[in-house]
C-alpha cells in the first residue's frame, strides 16, 4: 500500500473493482468521541480501510461511550477507533477504554487524530483498558494496523513490539517529569517577561468595540489560504509549494491542488459556505497573571476577566517565565492598554455540500469540502488578523506583507487561541465567547468538550505588543492550579478536567 491518500485515490479505484466478490477482512468501528465535531481524518481513515477491503462501520462524531460499546457488541467488530482533534477528547479516549475493560470487552482499540501521540496513548490510554491499544500515526498507517491485529500469524509479534515500545516511552516519561525543576508560581512570576512599561509605545485602537463580518465574501477568503496543512490533511509529507515538484508525491500534489482549486471556484461562485467572523477591542490592563478588560476608557468597570497560565519550568538565566498577561500593561503601570478578541467561522454550509458528495459515493469531494472550509477558516482568522493590525487597532497601518509572509509570522502581535500551548484552559472560550456574544453573531457553538461546531471555526485573542509570542505553557504545578481555580471561581477539579488532557501537565 502506497503512503498518502492523494496516492491511494486512483489506486482504491482498481482495489474497489479486484475484491467486490471477496470477504471483508475485518469489521472495524470508528467513531469521532463525544464532545468533537472534527472528522477529516477519520474519514480518510475509513475510505482507505474500505478500500482494503475491510468492512467499516462509521459512527460519525461526537459519539458517546456508551453508544461506541454498544455498537461494537450488537456488530461483533473486530477493532475499534477512536478518533478527536482537541485536547479534551484524549480525556474521553481514556474513559472509553475504561468502560471498555469495565464491560470486559476483548477487541483492540486504535487510537488516532490530531493531538492524540504515541506517548499519550502509551502513558494514559493503555494502561486504562487490558487488550491491546495501538496509536496510529496516520491514515496510510491503519491499513497495515488494521491488518496485524486481526492476523491470526502476525498479530501476536506485532502487539508484543507494541507493548514493549509502550513500555519505554512510560519509563521515559517519568523520567522527564523527574528530571525538570519547577519553580513556585510566586517565583515564575517574579521572572514574567521584562517590558518597560513606562516607555514602552502603546497604541489605542483605531476602532475599538465589536465588529462584525457577516456573510463575508469567500473571493476574498480564498487570497489568504495556507495551502501547507491542506496538504498535511491529505498526509503528503513536504512543503508547499514544493511538494507540487516533488519526485515522489508531485503528480499526485499537483492534482489535488488543481481538484481542490476547482472545487473551491464552485463553492466561491455559489457562495455554498457562508462565512461570518466577530472581532472586539477592548480597554484592559494585566493584574497579576490576569487580565481585566473594561467597559469603556474610564477603566471602572470590568466587562470581564481573562486568566492566563504561566510558565514554572525553571528557566536558563535571562529567560522569562511566560504568561499572555506579560503582553499587557499592568494597571500599577498607569498606562492604559488593549487587548482584542476573534471568532470565525467558515462552517456554515459545509455539511450540507460534504453531505451532498457523500450520498453520491464520492468520498474524496466529502473530505475535500471540510478541508477546504478548514482553510477558509483560517484564511479568515489571518485576514482579519491584518485587518486589526493595519486599520481596526491600527498599530502597524503601513503593514503590507505577501501571502506567505502572513503565514511566516512576520508581523508584529499574536493571536494565540484557547486551548493551545499559550492559553491549555480551554474553559476560556467561554469567556471569549460571552464578551463577543459569539453565538448570536457568528452561529459558532461550543460543545461538551469546548470545541467550536460548527468545525471549520477559529477563535482567540490579539495581543499588540512587540515582545508577544507564542509559548508553551508546558506542565503545570498545584499551587498554580489552585491559584487558577480560584481566580475563576471554578473547583480544582474542573480546572484540572480542562488542562490535564495536555500530557505536558503533570502535577506533582
Ligand atoms: N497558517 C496556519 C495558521 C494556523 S496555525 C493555517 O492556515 O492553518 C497557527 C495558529 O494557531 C495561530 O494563529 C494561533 O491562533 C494558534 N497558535 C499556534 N501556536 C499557539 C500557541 N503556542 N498558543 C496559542 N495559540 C497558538
Amino acid at each position: 500500500m502506497k503512503k498518502g491518500v492523494a496516492h491511494l485515490i486512483p489506486f482504491i479505484e482498481e482495489e474497489k473493482e479486484k475484491n467486490q466478490e471477496s470477504k471483508p477482512k475485518a469489521k472495524v468501528l470508528l467513531a469521532t468521541v463525544k464532545g468533537d465535531v472534527h472528522d477529516i481524518g477519520k474519514n480518510i481513515v475509513a475510505v482507505v480501510l474500505r478500500c482494503n477491503n475491510f468492512d467499516v462501520i462509521d459512527l460519525g462524531v461526537m459519539v458517546p461511550a456508551d453508544k461506541i460499546l454498544e455498537k461494537a457488541r450488537q456488530e461483533n467488530v473486530d477493532v475499534i477507533g477512536l478518533s478527536g482533534l482537541i485536547t479534551p477528547s484524549l480525556d474521553e479516549m481514556v474513559h472509553v477504554a475504561k468502560e471498555l475493560k469495565r464491560e470486559k470487552f476483548k477487541q483492540p482499540l486504535m487510537i488516532g487524530g490530531a493531538t492524540t501521540s504515541r506517548l499519550h496513548t502509551a502513558v494514559k490510554i493503555e494502561p486504562m483498558y487490558n487488550n491491546p491499544v495501538v496509536h496510529v500515526l496516520d491514515a496510510s498507517r491503519s491499513v497495515s494496523v488494521t491488518g496485524n491485529l486481526v492476523s491470526k500469524t502476525l498479530r501476536d509479534g506485532f502487539l508484543n513490539e507494541i507493548k514493549q515500545e509502550y513500555q519505554q516511552l512510560r519509563e521515559q516519561h517519568e523520567g522527564r517529569s523527574n528530571r525538570r525543576n519547577y519553580l513556585s508560581l510566586e517565583k515564575a512570576r517574579r521572572n514574567r517577561t521584562n517590558i518597560s512599561w513606562e516607555s514602552t509605545p502603546i497604541v489605542k485602537p483605531k476602532k475599538p468595540g465589536i465588529h462584525l463580518f457577516e456573510d463575508y465574501p469567500l473571493s476574498e477568503l480564498r487570497n489568504y489560504i495556507d495551502w501547507g496543512p491542506f496538504f498535511i490533511t491529505w498526509q503528503m509529507p513536504g512543503r508547499f509549494p514544493a511538494i507540487l515538484k516533488d519526485d515522489k508525491y508531485g503528480e499526485e500534489a499537483q492534482k489535488l491542488y488543481d481538484d481542490a482549486r476547482l472545487l473551491l471556484d464552485k463553492i466561491v461562485k455559489e457562495q455554498l459556505f457562508t462565512a461570518h467572523g466577530v472581532i472586539g477591542l477592548f480597554p484592559a490592563n494585566s493584574v497579576g497573571d490576569d487580565i481585566e478588560v473594561y467597559t469603556g476608557e474610564s477603566r471602572n468597570n470590568i466587562r470581564t476577566v481573562l486568566h492566563t497560565l504561566r510558565q514554572q519550568a525553571e528557566k536558563r538565566r535571562g529567560q522569562p517565565n511566560k504568561a499572555l498577561a506579560d503582553y499587557v500593561a499592568p494597571k500599577s503601570s498607569g498606562r492604559d492598554d488593549y487587548v482584542g478578541g476573534f471568532a470565525v467561522t467558515a462552517g456554515h454550509g459545509t455539511q450540507k455540500l460534504a453531505q451532498k458528495f457523500e450520498d453520491e459515493h464520492d468520498d474524496y469531494h466529502a473530505i475535500m469540502t471540510k478541508a477546504l472550509a478548514d482553510r477558509l477558516a483560517e484564511a479568515f482568522a489571518e485576514l482579519l488578523h491584518e485587518k486589526v493590525r493595519k486599520e481596526y487597532w491600527g498599530y502597524a497601518p503601513e503593514e503590507n506583507f505577501t501571502n506567505e509572509e502572513l503565514i511566516r509570522e512576520k508581523y508584529t502581535g499574536i493571536r494565540p487561541a484557547a486551548g493551545y500551548p499559550a492559553q491549555p484552559d480551554h474553559t476560556e472560550k467561554d469567556i471569549i465567547f460571552d464578551l463577543l456574544n459569539v453565538q448570536e453573531n457568528t452561529g459558532i457553538e461550543l460543545t461538551e468538550s469546548y470545541a467550536m461546531t460548527p468545525p471549520s471555526s477559529v477563535s482567540g485573542l490579539y495581543f499588540a505588543h512587540p515582545k508577544s509570542t507564542y509559548f508553551n505553557v508546558g506542565d503545570l504545578k498545584k499551587d498554580q492550579i489552585k491559584d487558577h481555580a480560584e481566580r475563576k471561581g471554578m473547583s480544582v477539579e474542573t480546572v484540572e478536567r480542562w488542562l490535564q488532557s495536555n500530557l505536558e501537565y503533570d502535577p506533582k
